[in-house]
């Protein structure tokens, strides 16, 4: 069968906290199946926990939040979120010091590098997916998002619509089949990007006190300013759909089905999978014999161990 996931053994971090700018440290540590991906604050006293599900991500304005009903926050959870996604990880227990995971790079890709160094562990128990059953779609003003059912894994279809010189109309776009190895690979080294403009308004306001070059491609009315410039000449909306491959796992299972969607962002995918789950009719959980059958193809325990 494709078996539940978590990681061989605790691994830890330490990073910026984009928000504070302070220092911030998380460990990751196995679960056994059934878990989900839990958090702990380990800065309050008591300890606080709380499980990653969709209902419990709130403020969307500069990255995706978990928020427990006694308002204990977790933000910029979505990049780490997405290689969880990729390596097909559904158990997890995340210890954190701070009300921010930390930022790394910007990207996916030092989660990806942790856990494949921690290595991945099958567990006795069948992986379930979502899989979407009938068309959900949302829409905000031109915005729009939408699941239709697919049998054959996770398809995603993307497209931006920014007016900057440094931004080519020909690159606006990006779809895929979605696996760990194209995740990997396409996706996973994409940076968040902001405007320079953007950035000064955050700093006046006292928010994104630890965004630098170092986590961020920023961008001034012409030009990349980050001297490296970009890791992939589409590398924005690489980045968009890394986000939508975190916000869309929220729920701790990888969907199955068709995602479409143009100028989407944290809020919309968001409400696009509480929009899935909000009627039994549209989806319903799954388990495989085999990855062949239709089921999202992760990368193996043992190659993500040599990743
Ligand atoms: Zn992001």
């Amino acid at each position: 069968m494709v078996r539940q996931r978590t990681i061989a053994k605790p691994v830890k971090v330490t990073g910026v906290g984009l928000h504070s700018g302070a220092k911030v440290e998380a460990a990751f540590l196995p679960a056994k199946e059934g878990t989900g991906i839990v958090y702990t604050r380990t800065d309050l006293s008591p300890k606080v926990t709380m499980k990653c599900t969709a209902d419990n991500v709130r403020d969307t304005q500069l990255c995706t939040t978990l928020v427990n009903p006694d308002g204990v926050r977790i933000s910029t959870v979505e990049h780490l979120t997405a290689a969880l996604c990729a390596l097909g990880i559904d158990n997890l227990l995340i210890e954190v010091n701070a009300p921010e995971l930390p930022v790394m790079d910007g990207s996916a890709q030092p989660f990806l590098y942790l856990f494949s160094k921690a290595g991945i562990k099958e567990l006795d128990a069948p992986k379930e997916f979502l899989r979407v059953a009938r068309k959900v779609r949302v829409e905000d003003k031109e915005k729009w998002a939408e699941l239709t059912p697919d049998d054959q894994g996770l398809y995603m279809d993307l497209t931006i619509d920014f007016n900057h010189p440094a931004m080519d109309r020909a690159l606006q776009h990006f779809a895929y089949r979605f696996s760990g190895k194209s995740f990997s690979e396409q996706v996973s080294r994409a940076r968040t990007f902001c405007f320079m403009r953007d950035v000064e308004y955050m700093h006046a306001h006292h928010l994104a006190l630890g965004g630098s070059l170092e986590n961020a491609v920023v961008l001034d009315d012409y030009r990349v300013v980050n001297p490296e410039g970009l890791r992939y000449p589409d590398e924005f909306v690489k980045h968009k759909m890394l986000d939508a491959t975190g916000d869309l796992y929220m729920s701790g299972h990888t969907i199955l089905g068709c995602f479409k969607a143009f100028k989407t962002g944290h809020a919309l995918n968001n409400m696009l999978l509480r929009a899935l789950l909000s009627d039994p009719r549209n989806y319903e959980l799954t388990t495989f014999e085999r990855e062949s059958e239709g089921a999202v193809e992760y990368i193996s325990p043992a190659r993500a161990l040599r990743a």
